[in-house]
């Protein structure tokens, strides 16, 4: 019979230490959830992604899941469970769709009803030029603070540009599963906090995102009604330009950036609209259209 090799210490302690690390994970939301702090939609979305979060939360059992909401026992959770077709030893990440879509009725959270609208494109292109006369013409729209680790530019303001946190409280924010997405750019992490989007949206508001394109991936997975926004430039030359006229970067950032921009164009056939920014207020306005 063929055995696996047996595992090295080092090995075993390693697989252990992630353990504990996915069973704290999971008591950790199931006090959020009996809290109200976490949402049974945040949980689902989250489990499907692919990271260590994601992997501990799919393999937690439905049941326990259902039974962590106040006033849900484990009695009450089985019943649910059998009233839409679950099997009782269920893992949330064998649910289906539709058995997720019928525990979200069940348990009568509300959705999300604003429009959500994520805007990428590369460094440089007038993402943030754009969004900024979105504001003007359409004060209702709410704009998203990004928590960055970049330093501030000269001029940018805490908690008004973005909230500028250490690595050390961004890492904590992943952990917690406080970011709706996240990413690493150019040397740096930029993350959208996820409570605040979906109180907006809620509350029915028009919201708008600005990131990157790993960003944006992750929001197409976790909330597959979000508007998909593109923002190319004219032309290469143009974006070259428009980066180093914007002189907030040096020569070696700006190469970084424009590699990237490479590959962030190659992906503008993922979205679901392309707006050409040649005229920042017309781009605004095709913009305003889809909020
Ligand atoms: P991003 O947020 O995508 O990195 P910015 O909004 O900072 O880009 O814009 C980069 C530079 O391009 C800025 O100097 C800005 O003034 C300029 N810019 C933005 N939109 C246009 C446009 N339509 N035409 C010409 N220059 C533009
Ligand atoms: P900058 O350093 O020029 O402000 O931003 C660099 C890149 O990070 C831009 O493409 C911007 O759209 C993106 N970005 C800003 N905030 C976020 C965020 O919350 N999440 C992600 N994924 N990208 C972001």
């Amino acid at each position: 019979m063929n055995l696996p090799p047996p595992l090295t210490a080092e090995a075993r302690s390693a697989a252990a230490a992630r353990g504990v690390a996915a069973r704290q994970l999971r008591s950790g939301v199931r006090l959020a959830l009996r809290d109200g702090d976490l949402r049974l939609a945040e949980v689902l979305a989250d489990a499907g992604r692919d990271d260590d979060r994601g992997r501990a939360l799919a393999r937690m059992k439905v049941v326990d899941l259902l039974s962590s909401f106040r006033g849900i026992g484990p009695v009450r959770a089985a019943a649910l469970m059998e009233r839409v077709g679950i099997a009782a030893n269920r893992r949330v990440g064998g649910l289906g769709h539709h058995q997720a879509e019928a525990l979200l009725d069940a348990l009568g959270e509300d959705r999300p009803t604003g429009r959500l609208v994520v805007l990428t494109g590369p460094s440089g292109v007038g993402k943030g030029t754009v969004v900024t006369q979105v504001r003007r013409m359409r004060p209702d729209v709410w704009i998203s603070i990004s928590a960055t680790t970049r330093a501030p530019r000269s001029g940018e303001v805490d908690g008004v540009d973005y909230l500028f946190w250490s690595r050390e409280h961004f890492a904590r924010t992943v952990e917690q599963g406080g970011f709706l997405e996240w990413a690493e750019f150019a040397g740096n992490r930029y993350g959208t906090p996820r409570r605040p989007v979906l109180a907006r949206l809620r509350e029915g508001q028009p919201v708008l995102l600005e990131i990157e394109l790993q960003g944006a991936r992750q929001v197409r997975a976790a909330m597959p009604r979000a508007f998909m926004v593109f923002l190319a430039p004219p032309s290469w030359a143009d974006l070259e330009a428009r980066l180093h006229g914007r002189g907030t970067e040096d020569d070696a950032a700006i190469a970084q950036r424009l590699a990237k921009a490479r590959e962030e164009l190659a992906a503008a056939g993922e979205f679901d609209a392309v707006v050409v920014n040649d005229d920042v207020v017309r781009a605004a306005a095709e913009l305003v259209d889809f909020l």
